[in-house]
């Protein structure tokens, strides 16, 4: 049973305390392109998933979820978008002003 985010950074694991938070587990989608994309996401160099990888629900935006039903899913064709990378693998973001110092 899968049970380790597959994130950067993220250590956590399926534990009766994650539960208890609503935390959920979510197995890589099946479809090849859409699984690329979370790949892609995850920014692994040579990283390539199989069945037994899942991301935890720390990495979707809650509005991703669809928890009409008992199991909370995933919405079709969402990709994983929150991730705690290190600066030196962050996008690039709109630059700073660089204040000269006299
Ligand atoms: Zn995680």
């Amino acid at each position: 049973i899968p049970s380790h985010c597959t994130a950067y950074n993220c250590t956590l694991r399926r534990k009766i305390e994650t539960s208890k938070l609503g935390m959920t587990f979510h197995r890589f989608p099946r479809d090849y392109g859409l699984r690329r994309k979370w790949e892609a996401a995850l920014r692994r160099e040579g990283f390539a998933a199989n069945d037994g990888w899942v991301l935890c629900s720390d990495h979707f935006k809650l509005d991703e979820f669809d928890r009409d039903g008992q199991v909370c899913r995933l919405r079709p064709g969402v990709i994983p978008s929150v991730f705690n990378f290190p600066a030196h693998l962050g996008r690039v973001r709109a630059r700073k002003t660089m204040t000269k110092q006299p």
